[in-house]
């Protein structure tokens, strides 16, 4: 059997990996500022979460959702004392386009209409499909029925209300710094206007952390730097640090019933155990810290960066973003001077999202590599 030809490969393959470095089966090592698409928050083979992962799936690696699993109230507990949002509910699944896809679908049950407002250059997942096709009313949101998205400009308050003002949008959703549409953020005016406007016309307002939570911007969210309260956050990626687990925290205003929600997968005892060794370790080495410093040094190495146009996005979630094209860059990058980074819908952008564990000689060999190829 072939593989489905659907990613365009660079020509290294990984065999292990150890915090910040990833190594070839020759044993060339590769520093990786891309953290597999904002995956790797503790670091790649962290020795706390591999313990964890290897005892819990001697002990028990899964049961179903239909029996108590007390490692989901331990991880709520965590992870509402740590993000700051102790009231919310949770509910876990396995990915981000999953944890969203909940989100809206909890958004059209909790208010009964049909339509999602997004933003331009959005990414919020890549399924939709799935439930519309389940022939099960009580399981199927409103919106599945006729799910219909408008977009409109990040910033532009007055095109999101003449959507609003329809009373037909169940939910608003927004990443407070786009991922892959290349790191774009709006003013506090703006995200605090979209939530009020949210409250004024019974829209769920859904925050999409998936990329930016866990600590990467150096807040545990990114929307906390803007003081909003999410009906919805969604989360994934950082918190399993490569382990495939996601989630959604639901603010008490929005109430639970048997059977509205539901996953064979989403919390098994494999994906707690791994969500709760990347909180512990958020927490003991002080990550967010180290995130907030890293960031001022890199920002601090871009001054007189030949051929910069702009540093985008927070704390290790940055853009570098360049006069022309980086495809060839990111090339030398990796084949000549053993980086990963990442791209984004922007082509003149590089994407840098590094393990939050990293140091600023690690930064340096960036920026003596970019300067090597720039001059
Ligand atoms: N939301 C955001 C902001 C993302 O960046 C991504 C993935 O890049 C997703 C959702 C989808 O997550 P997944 O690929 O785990 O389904």
């Amino acid at each position: 059997m072939n593989l489905f030809n659907v990613y365009p490969l660079y020509d290294v393959t990984p065999v292990s990996a150890k915090d910040v470095y990833v190594y070839d089966g020759k044993g060339v090592e590769y520093l990786d500022l891309y953290g597999g698409h904002a995956v790797i928050s503790i670091g790649h083979s962290h020795p706390e979460y591999v313990s964890a992962i290897c005892y819990q799936v001697e002990k028990l690696g899964f049961y179903s959702n239909a029996i108590q699993n007390p490692l989901q109230e331990e991880l709520a507990k965590r992870l509402g004392r740590l993000s700051n949002c102790e009231d919310y509910q949770l509910f876990l699944c396995s990915s981000g386009a999953e944890a969203n896809e909940n989100a809206l679908k909890l958004a059209s049950f909790h208010n009964g209409k049909k339509k999602i407002l997004a933003f331009n250059n959005a990414f919020h997942g890549r399924t939709s499909a799935a439930v519309a096709a389940t022939d099960n009313p009580k399981i199927v949101a409103p919106l599945n029925a006729q799910q219909q998205v408008d977009f409109v400009a990040l910033g532009d308050l007055e095109a999101v209300e003449a959507i609003l003002k329809k009373e037909e949008t169940c939910a608003v959703i927004i990443e407070c710094i786009q991922g892959v549409g290349g790191l774009d953020e709006s003013t506090s005016g703006f995200y605090q206007g979209l939530e009020k406007l949210c409250k004024q016309y019974n829209t769920v307002f859904i925050a999409d952390e998936v990329q930016s939570g866990f600590g990467r911007t150096g807040d545990f969210f990114a929307f906390q730097k803007h003081g909003l309260t999410p009906d919805i956050i969604s989360i994934a990626k950082g918190m399993g640090n490569g382990f495939p687990v996601g989630g959604i925290l639901i603010h008490p205003e929005i109430k639970a019933s048997f059977g509205l929600l539901g996953t064979t997968f989403g919390g098994n005892h494999l994906a707690c155990v791994a969500t709760l060794s990347v909180l512990k370790v958020l927490e003991t080495e002080q990550l967010t810290e180290n995130v907030k410093r890293v960031s001022d040094y890199f920002r601090s190495k871009t001054e007189g960066l030949p051929g910069l146009k702009s540093v985008k996005g927070r704390g290790l979630m940055l853009g570098l973003e360049f006069e022309f094209p980086i495809s060839e860059l990111r090339k030398a990058l990796i084949y000549e001077h053993h980086i990963f980074t990442g791209s984004a819908k922007n082509p003149n952008l590089i994407r840098i999202l590094p393990p939050l564990t990293i140091q600023e000689k690690h930064i340096d060999k960036l920026f003596e590599a970019l300067r090597y190829e720039l001059k």
